[in-house]
């Protein structure tokens, strides 16, 4: 069955806000970004009103060159919180239409309505009542793609900005992408696009013609993705955010590190402290992630899943001990280390299961370390293990 994706995008988001909220500010060229200083300013455009466009600005344009493709527009640093409240605004209107809602910045989202859209008339009437109900309720415009997947939809929202409606109809994706230009497609970075062009492929249609085999001696292993795009093919799934995936804490050493019994020592301390956030917040997690980087900056993950939503600190540091362990005689410095816990729950019950025996003990000192660093502060108490010196070889 043909899924029904839309892509929301907020139009100049940051701008439009301002605009929004500032009635002397429309109609006028609005940056906003870094200070501009008199064209001194480093930092670059976060984003610009329409008005600022017509002066060859846009996101990204280091802040002195727009101070001089426009010193008489309106300069502003950003306010965040309200950005994030009408990002949340839209965020619960987006799920009155679908469940399936995936955030992917603070203005753009992935829908997935085609359960849903049948209740509203088909995929274009979720987009035009979406629409709607955006102008109506936050006073802003959005531009919308509707289309069988998310790269498709992507694309098509981005074309008739602002205050945009394009839909890509199934079975039309290639005759879609055919005329755009190769910078359009995903993945296709300053690189690929030179690359592409030297063979004088300049629009998406042209990569749609070339065979698999072509793509893929010339592209190496980029040649697939390529060909695949061109045709409009995506079967990524829309994956609802609600809520946080997952929750975690990292430590980059000042100096690499040789010596295995200070990154435990150090995974120790991210234990206590991520579990510590872990029970404030009242999430629990069902895998384990030790993240691990050396000096050559290459990073590692190790993981464990368990049946049970744990929050527990012992069980948090045991595993990312022995995660850590499995990595044997370190070759290399540490560069960094990590713990990180996914599958989260907000469940209120307590872990059991597995740890039946030690679970209710080790919730209960967690408790008690939890209220004594209220009361205390962070230094105030430690287990035992974290000064300790290590006296077992390391094995698993
Ligand atoms: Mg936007």
């Amino acid at each position: 069955m043909p899924r029904a994706i839309l892509h929301v995008d907020m139009d100049a988001f940051f701008a439009a806000v301002e605009q929004l909220d500032n009635p002397s500010y429309r109609g006028k060229p609005v940056i906003v970004g870094s200070d501009p200083k008199g064209g001194a300013g480093r930092g670059v455009v976060a984003t610009c009103s329409y008005e600022a466009r017509k002066y060859g600005i846009h996101s990204a344009l280091p802040i002195s060159q727009a101070y001089k493709r426009c010193p008489h527009g309106i300069y502003v640093r950003g306010r965040h919180s309200r950005y994030s409240e009408l990002s949340g605004k839209m965020t619960s209107i987006l799920g009155e239409f679908t469940p399936l809602v995936q955030k992917i910045s603070i203005d753009e989202a992935f829908l997935d309505v085609t359960a849903s859209m049948h209740l509203f008339g088909g995929a274009l009437e979720v987009a035009k009542l979406l629409k709607l109900r955006i102008h109506q309720e936050l006073h802003l415009t959005a531009s919308v793609g509707v289309a069988p997947n998310k790269f498709l939809a992507k694309i098509a929202s981005d074309l008739k900005k602002p205050d945009g409606l394009v839909v890509v109809k199934e079975g039309k994706e290639k005759e879609f992408l055919k005329d755009l230009h190769i910078s359009r497609l995903w993945g296709v970075g300053k690189k690929t696009e030179e690359a592409l062009l030297n063979r004088g492929i300049e629009k998406v249609g042209q990569i749609a013609e070339r065979s698999q085999v072509e793509l893929n001696r010339d592209f190496g292993k980029h040649g697939n993705a390529l060909w695949r795009l061109s045709q409009g093919l995506d079967d990524r799934p829309v994956e609802a955010n609600e809520g946080r995936k997952s929750i975690s804490q990292e430590t980059t050493f000042d100096e690499d590190i040789a010596d295995p019994e200070k990154v435990e020592k150090v995974l120790f301390r991210l234990a206590e402290s991520l579990s510590r956030t872990m029970r404030q917040e009242k999430v629990k997690g069902r895998t384990i992630t030790l993240k691990i980087r050396f000096e050559d900056f290459t990073t590692h993950t190790r993981s464990r899943t368990f049946a049970d939503f744990i929050d527990s600190t012992q069980i948090i540091k045991g595993v990312a001990i022995s995660l850590f362990r499995r990595f044997g005689e370190l070759e290399q410095k540490v560069r960094l280390v990590g713990i990180g816990v996914s599958q989260l729950s907000c469940s209120v019950g307590e872990q059991l299961g597995l740890f039946d025996q030690e679970a209710p003990l080790n919730t209960k000192l967690s408790n008690l370390l939890d209220s004594l660093r209220d009361k205390f502060g962070e230094g105030a108490v430690g287990r035992a293990a974290m000064l300790e010196k290590r006296t077992t070889k390391r094995s698993e």
